[in-house]
């Protein structure tokens, strides 16, 4: 088999770029205290991937440390934020992959496990296999000493309150959605997630993606987010990406694969292959957002949405937020 890695490369430019999820976000909805919030976070998961990078750690670990952060934290869409089933239950989905390798794991509808990131990178490390799901993930995750929480762990009310509101109007949800106290958008447009593609000073790459998936989703149902190919892909002769959106469609399309085949086998520029993998998905009815990263450094975070939390880090440390469309601002 042949691997390749850049291990000879020691001092190449460092890139970690991430997102919480896509969807309705418009400026002036958000109240200041909930903008800087989010503000905040994003800027917290960005420190702790590149504190990685910088101390010459790799892009996986990287990755990891950055969606740990997004997943500890109840605003997103992901471990402790996520939303609820239609049977009032969290069911979590992750996946990681490494480029340099195209080694990947993932787990799918786990109920029990603090970080699912950590126990797709143990899937992706430890076993024999790429995926695993339910109880059979949750008992390989306590084997290999991951924390397991109870369940209610996952609760927090304003995801409860979505549910309910969900349920009354018999609406499946994606994330970044109304405050559950006002009236929900006209079309479900609203996406949450976590991810991050990162390059480390030895040129490689490496991609993540962790969600709850839906609100009021089928119990047992799976989206893209730990789909290799679809939620998440890293190769270092491509791109590294991480998606989220309509899971449904982002499968249908092989979202990340689809571009990243576009930027190694047609030579396209990153953001041209993100453009025109959501106009496929937008074709087939789906909509949400990519973030992509090569191995020379070159990123790109686009989405049909009206927003996408995100943010970027490069060598140089200056933290790059956006969370509407237009242009990511530099954290001062
Ligand atoms: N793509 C995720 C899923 O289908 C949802 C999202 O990104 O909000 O589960």
């Amino acid at each position: 088999m042949t691997v390749q890695t850049n291990r000879s490369k020691k001092d190449a430019p460092t890139r970690l770029v991430i997102h919480g999820g896509a969807g309705a976000m418009v400026r002036g909805k958000l109240t200041p205290e909930r903008e800087f919030a989010f503000t905040q976070l994003l800027a917290q998961s960005l420190t702790a991937g590149h504190a990685i990078l910088t101390a010459g750690g790799s892009s996986i670990d990287a990755v990891i440390a950055a969606i740990v952060v997004m997943e500890d934290s109840p605003l997103l869409n992901a471990g402790k934020g996520a939303v609820f089933t239609h049977t009032g239950i969290n069911e979590l989905d992750a996946s990681i992959m490494d480029g340099a390798t195209r080694m990947a794991g993932a787990v799918a509808a786990v109920s029990t496990i603090r970080n699912p990131i950590r126990a797709a990178h143990a899937v992706m490390k430890k076993s024999k296999h790429v995926m695993l799901i339910g109880q059979g993930a949750e008992a390989f995750a306590a084997e290999q000493g991951l924390e397991i929480v109870d369940p209610s762990y996952f609760f927090t009310q304003f995801r409860w309150n979505q549910l309910q509101k969900a349920i009354t109007e018999d609406r499946v949800l994606r994330d970044h959605d109304a405050d559950p106290a006002e009236p929900l958008p006209g079309k479900d447009k609203k996406h949450g997630t976590v991810g991050a593609v990162a390059l480390d000073r030895y040129g490689n790459l490496a991609a993540g993606t962790s969600t709850g998936g839906y609100t009021n989703k089928q119990f047992g149902r799976v989206g893209d987010t730990p789909i290799i190919g679809a939620g998440t892909y890293a190769d270092n002769h491509s791109i590294a990406v991480s998606a989220t959106g309509s899971g449904e469609m982002f499968i249908r399309a092989a979202a990340a694969f689809n571009a990243a085949a576009q930027v190694r086998f047609q030579q396209l520029p990153i953001a041209e292959a993100a453009d025109n993998t959501l106009s496929e998905i937008a074709a087939i009815g789906g909509d949400g957002g990519l973030i992509l990263l090569d191995a020379k450094g070159n990123y790109a975070m686009r989405f049909n949405t009206s927003g996408m939390y995100r943010g970027t880090i490069g060598s140089d440390g200056v933290a790059h937020i956006g969370l509407f469309s237009g242009e990511e601002v530099p954290l001062t």
